[in-house]
C-alpha cells in the first residue's frame, strides 16, 4: 500500500544517503499500540521501505504497556539488531534499555515521540510539533471564522464570546506539551481579550491532559465539563482536541447530551487524520484534522537508519528544539497539513493516503 514512490517530492532525507543500501541485518522497530491506526500506518510503511533497502525487520507493538516495550527492546538487542528505531509510550521509561542497546553499538532513532533522559538517542524523526498545535488552534478558530487556516485575522470577524473546552495529550508523550504550547500560545491572545471563554475553569496541561490518548477518558471528561459547566443551557462552541482518537470520545459525550450536527454543534480539532475521523469530516461531526504524511515519516526514519549504518551522517533541519533532558537531539521534522471537508479529496485522497471508497465507509 505505502510505496516509495508515493513519497517522492516529500522534501524528507534522501539526499545524504541516495543509493545506500541495507546489508541483509536485521532492524528493530518498536512502535506504542495498534489501537491507533496511524501507528499501524507507521509500522507497515517503515517496515516495507526498510525490506525494500535490504534490512529485516523485527516489527513489534506494544498496546500502550509499557514494560512489554521495554521487553521487546531487550529481544530486538539480543537477537543482534544493527539499529532502532522506536515509537515510545512514555518517554521517560526507556533509559536502562537504551543503555544496554548503547553498550551494544546500537544506534537509536526516535520515531515521531522524543524519548527523554537519555543520552543514547541518536536521532529523532518527527514532525513540527509545535506548529501541529497551532494549526489545530487554527483549525477551530476559522471554523469560528475569526482566521482562515493559515491564522491570518478574518475582515468583520464575529466578537463572540465563543465557549471554548480544551483537551491534551498523554503527559509523558513529549510532543503533548509541544502541541499544547503550539494552541495555547495561538488562544490565549482570544481568551485574554474575552473573544474564548473557557467556562469549565479547566486551563492548566495537567487539567487538560489525557493519559495514554484514551477516547473513553476524553469522552468522560467532556461528559463531566457538560454537567458542571453547561446545565445552565449555555452551548460549548469549540472544542481543542490534540488526536482523532480523542475527538470521537468528545463527540460522543456531546451527541449523548442531547447536540446534534448543525447551527450548534462545536468546532472540534483533531490530528492523524484516522479513517473514522475523516468520514467524521464529512458528515460534519469533525471539523478538522491535522495530517501527518507517516509514509514521509516512515522515508526519514529508514534514510536515517541506512545512513548510520553505512557511516554517513544523517540530514537533519533541526538542532535547537528537541532537548530530551539530557542533550539536544538532532532532528529531521517535517511539515502537517490541516484537512477540513474542503480539501479532503485534494490533501488525502489525491495523495493516495486513503480512497474515495474508504473515506465514504
Ligand atoms: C503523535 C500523534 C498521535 C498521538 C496519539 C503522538 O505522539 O504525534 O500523531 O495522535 O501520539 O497516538
Amino acid at each position: 500500500m505505502l510505496a516509495l514512490a508515493a513519497c517522492s517530492g516529500g522534501g524528507a532525507g534522501g539526499g545524504a544517503t541516495e543509493g545506500a543500501q541495507g546489508d541483509g541485518g536485521l532492524i528493530g522497530v518498536a512502535m506504542p499500540t495498534k489501537s491507533s491506526e496511524r501507528w499501524i500506518q507507521d509500522g507497515n510503511a517503515v517496515k516495507e521501505q526498510l525490506e525494500a533497502e535490504g534490512f529485516k525487520v523485527d516489527l513489534q507493538y506494544a498496546e500502550d504497556d509499557i514494560p512489554t516495550q521495554v521487553s521487546q527492546i531487550e529481544n530486538m538487542i539480543t537477537k543482534g539488531a544493527e539499529a532502532l528505531i522506536i515509537a515510545s509510550i512514555d518517554g521517560t521509561t526507556l533509559t536502562q534499555v537504551l543503555q544496554d542497546a548503547a553498550d551494544a553499538d546500537i544506534p537509536i532513532i526516535a520515531y515521531d515521540r522524543l524519548i527523554r533522559d537519555s543520552e543514547n538517542v541518536d536521532y529523532y524523526a518527527s514532525f513540527d510539533n509545535y506548529k501541529v498545535g497551532v494549526q489545530q488552534a487554527n483549525s477551530i478558530l476559522s471554523g469560528l471564522g475569526l482566521v482562515d487556516l493559515e491564522g491570518a485575522p478574518v475582515a468583520d470577524a464575529p466578537k463572540g464570546p465563543f465557549n471554548i473546552e480544551l483537551f491534551a495529550g498523554s503527559p509523558d508523550d513529549n510532543n503533548a506539551t509541544f502541541f499544547w504550547n503550539g494552541a495555547i500560545d495561538t488562544l490565549q491572545p482570544l481568551i485574554d481579550d474575552g473573544t474564548l471563554v473557557v467556562k469549565s475553569g479547566q486551563t492548566d496541561f495537567q487539567q487538560a491532559a489525557t493519559l495514554r490518548w484514551d477516547g473513553e477518558v476524553a469522552q468522560s471528561r467532556m461528559e463531566d465539563i457538560l454537567t458542571k459547566s453547561y446545565s445552565d443551557g449555555s452551548k460549548v462552541n469549540a472544542v481543542l482536541s490534540p488526536y482523532d482518537g480523542l475527538s470521537r470520545g468528545i463527540i460522543s459525550a456531546l451527541t449523548d447530551a442531547g447536540y446534534t450536527v448543525g447551527a450548534e454543534w462545536p468546532f472540534i480539532s483533531g490530528q492523524d487524520a484516522e479513517l473514522d475521523s475523516v468520514k467524521a469530516i464529512n458528515s460534519g461531526e469533525q471539523y478538522a484534522t491535522i495530517f501527518k504524511d507517516t509514509r514521509k515519516l516512515a522515508v526519514v526514519a529508514v534514510d536515517m537508519a541506512t545512513a548510520l549504518l553505512n557511516g554517513e551522517e544523517p540530514e537533519v533541519n533541526n538542532t535547537e528544539d528537541y532537548d530530551n533532558g539530557k542533550k539536544v537531539v538532532p532532528s529531521y521534522l517535517l511539515e502537517s497539513q490541516i484537512v477540513v471537508k474542503d480539501n479532503v479529496n485534494e490533501i488525502l485522497v489525491d495523495s493516495g493516503y486513503w480512497t474515495e471508497e474508504e473515506i465514504k465507509g
